[in-house]
């Protein structure tokens, strides 16, 4: 049995610190600290959004850009 898991910061923690949305997936959790709060994984503030390479894309959200590339095009 584990006592110390209901102390320490645990990977299965899903829940938003800010809000206490819940998220079945930790990615989700990412996803809206970004985009609700400007917050990255470990609650530290978001200075600059993300943006595309390619094209004006912004984003506060990690995932949001990595599921952008609808831009890419092959040359
Ligand atoms: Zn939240
Ligand atoms: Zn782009």
């Amino acid at each position: 049995m584990k006592i110390f898991a209901t102390r320490s910061t645990c990977s299965l923690v899903k829940a938003c610190k800010e809000c206490k949305a819940n998220y079945s997936q930790r990615s989700n959790l990412i996803n809206h600290l970004a985009s609700e709060h400007h917050l990255d994984v470990e609650g530290a503030p978001i200075k600059e959004q993300l943006s595309c390479t390619l094209c004006s894309f912004v984003t506060w959200a990690p995932h949001k850009l990595k599921n952008h590339k609808v831009c890419i095009k092959p040359i």
